[in-house]
């Protein structure tokens, strides 16, 4: 399944909720958050929140609890893990930030099936503060996308990445977008035909997609549920396998999820991680 490449967005895609308010609110500073996000962009915000949490004693021990209680679909687990296992190349494009990401998917086992994550970078400086920073240094230069937030063009990101599968010699790749909200439209936008972009119905970026439909070049599959969002991958890779198996030599053995599709529990564990 190396000619497959499932990117997921992480907030409410990967986990069930955002992390960033999660955090907030299970440190008990929702309050302040409303009160200052009139007043500076989302990802300047998190980083001023984080300060302030440190200021009232709260350190990154409390935050890493709060990180491992995030609510996580046991099917978005096994999905990542048989995903693994078949060989598809996993990448997560996120506007949360790497400590968030790294320490939820660390907790749950499963950090070491993901080959990229591309989000805004921070570190626990020497006082023991989470720092976040901008993805985009945007006090710098602009992106120039006006669909994204300054510190982030995840469209950029995608681009970068089918640059990256369609220069000369390399083998065609299928990109599998993965998203909810209003930022995974701009990549969705830039998929090839031939790919795919899975919107989480009734969220905002299904929305964008569906109110104008004919913009998107990617085939469309819509999901609801994490149960649903596995059942559909699951589904796409089964058939890019029998699309394939005539020309790969050995496509029938790296495909014997197709017939074990149906019983998840019967197929093989994850690979052990790479890092
Ligand atoms: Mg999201
Ligand atoms: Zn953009």
């Amino acid at each position: 399944m190396a000619g497959i490449v499932v990117v997921f967005d992480f907030d409410k895609t990967i986990i069930d909720v955002d992390s960033d308010n999660w955090v907030v609110d299970n440190l008990g500073a929702t309050d302040l958050f409303q009160r200052l996000l009139p007043t500076m962009p989302w990802n300047t915000l998190m980083d001023v929140m984080m300060k302030e949490l440190h200021s009232q004693g709260k350190t990154i021990e409390d935050i890493k609890e709060v990180l491992k209680r995030a609510p996580l679909d046991p099917h978005v687990i096994s999905t990542i893990k048989q995903l693994y296992a078949l060989g598809c190349d996993l990448r997560v494009v996120s506007d949360a930030n790497m400590f968030f990401i790294e320490t939820i998917l660390k907790h749950h086992g499963v950090l070491g099936c993901f080959s990229e994550i591309n989000t805004n970078p921070s570190y626990v400086d020497e006082q023991g503060k989470l720092r976040i920073f901008p993805y985009h240094e945007f006090t710098i230069s602009s992106h120039g996308c006006s669909l994204c937030p300054p510190n982030m063009c995840k469209g950029m990101i995608i681009e970068r990445m089918l640059a990256e599968f369609g220069g000369e010699g390399t083998k065609k790749k299928q990109l599998i977008y993965l998203g909810d909200g209003k930022g995974d439209y701009c990549p969705s936008l830039k998929l090839r035909e031939g790919d795919i972009v899975m919107p989480r119905k009734n969220y905002p970026v299904w929305e964008l997609i569906t109110a104008n439909i004919k913009l998107i070049r990617a085939q469309v599959h819509e999901w609801s549920d994490f149960e649903e969002q596995q059942r559909i991958l699951f589904k796409l890779i089964h058939h890019h396998c029998n699309s394939s198996s005539s020309s790969s030599s050995n496509g029938n053995s790296q495909c014997h999820f197709q017939t074990a599709a149906p019983m998840v529990s019967a197929l093989p564990p994850a690979l052990p991680v790479r890092h």
